[in-house]
């Protein structure tokens, strides 16, 4: 699986970056002039680096060293304000980034939906990887298999574009990151990690509006929960028992329920700060009463909150969408025993941008 390409300094950190301007005979100064360049003001050509010396750009150009954006291929726009973007990599691989603008809209997702340029905030899907191994059933990045991982730069660069793409203000404008598109972040953890890093020292994400979603990789859980700087931690649980997990999700047959919620218990929370578990409602599967009160035995003493979607059906997905009372009857079971429950609105369904929809699907 590759890692930074050789000939991007997108990706690199200010340390990295240091040792290209002593391999040049550069000052210290110029790294930080390059990390400027590349992350809070996000240009895109080495030419327009006007603070670096012209003979210093065209040597590193000469070594065929450059920034070196992904390029959007293709943008589907939905009808809610959703923007599906097919982003385009050196090698010609794709994957899909999201963007997801909301009016005034509280966390349940309640408010009004914005349109193009009238959003008061917003959020990025990030993949992770080119495609997806974990093999969850009821998600349609799944049938493509996985590829190969991104590399930091290709993370970053990502949300680079869709920012530069739409003109987004860092100081004035709030944007949140999840990573949650293709790919899962834990199977890509170190360059997951490092664009992490970039993403919050470089773009200007705070830790506390990035967060990422495992399947459950319980030994990342861990070295997750010792980084010093990491993004908010979800779960995607979707079951209540291993019989309906390992169904749906093979990748319980390895990590078990007990496991993993034993390393939700584990896991070092900051202060007022909780775990999502993300529970995908699959008809008739793992949306009774009797998985609802199987569910609140389960998350008993975590810090949690759990964030319900209906499922977003798509071509090779044999699970249904559950009705919408039954939906309702489930969040209610559970804000009854005290637990915080969401029910996420899909969006960009019309443009298979919902989750578990992201699939390269270009019409
Ligand atoms: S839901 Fe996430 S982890 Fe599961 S197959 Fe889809 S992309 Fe991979």
């Amino acid at each position: 699986m590759p890692e930074q390409p050789q000939d991007s300094l997108l990706g690199l950190d200010y340390q990295e970056l240091s040792e290209i301007a002593q391999r040049y005979g550069q000052p210290e100064y110029r790294a930080r002039q390059l990390f400027d360049a590349l992350y809070p003001q996000r240009l895109s050509e080495l030419d327009s680096v006007s603070t670096l010396p012209s003979p210093f750009r065209a040597a590193l150009k000469k070594e065929g060293l450059e920034i070196r954006h992904p390029r959007i291929e293709k943008s589907f726009q939905s009808t809610d304000g959703t923007i599906r973007y097919l982003i385009a990599m050196a090698d010609g691989e794709t994957v899909e980034t999201v963007w997801m603008p909301e009016g005034d809209g509280g966390e349940s997702g309640d408010g009004t939906e914005a349109g193009d340029s009238d959003w008061r905030r917003a959020t990025i899907c990030v993949s992770s990887q080119v495609g997806c191994a974990v093999n969850c059933q009821f998600c349609l990045t799944a049938l493509l298999g996985v590829k190969r991982n991104l590399s930091a730069g290709e993370i970053v660069g990502q949300v680079i574009a869709v920012l530069n793409h739409r003109q987004v203000d860092m100081e004035r404008q709030r944007v949140n990151i999840v990573f949650m598109g293709m790919g899962e972040p834990f199977l890509n953890y170190p360059q997951f990690m490092k664009a992490v890093r970039l993403l919050a020292e470089g773009v200007g994400f705070p830790e506390s509006r990035m967060t990422v979603s495992t399947s459950g990789i319980i030994p990342r859980i861990a070295d997750f929960g010792g980084e010093p700087l990491r993004p908010k931690l979800a779960i995607s649980l979707n079951a209540s028992n291993n019989e309906v997990r390992s169904r749906i999700m093979p990748i319980n047959r390895k990590w078990s329920l007990e496991m993993l919620l034993q390393a939700a218990r584990d896991f070092p929370l900051r202060n007022r700060e909780r775990i999502t578990f993300e529970y995908v409602l699959l008809d008739g599967v793992n949306d009774s009463v009797a998985h609802a009160r199987e569910l609140i035995e389960l998350l008993r003493g975590i810090r949690c909150k759990v964030n319900l979607i209906a499922l977003n059906p798509g071509p090779g997905i044999d699970f249904g969408t559950p009705a919408e009372h039954r939906v309702k009857d489930f969040q209610e079971l559970l804000a009854k025993a005290g637990v915080p429950v969401f029910v996420r609105r899909p969006r960009g369904l019309d443009i298979y941008a919902a989750c578990g929809q992201l699939k390269r699907t270009v019409a």
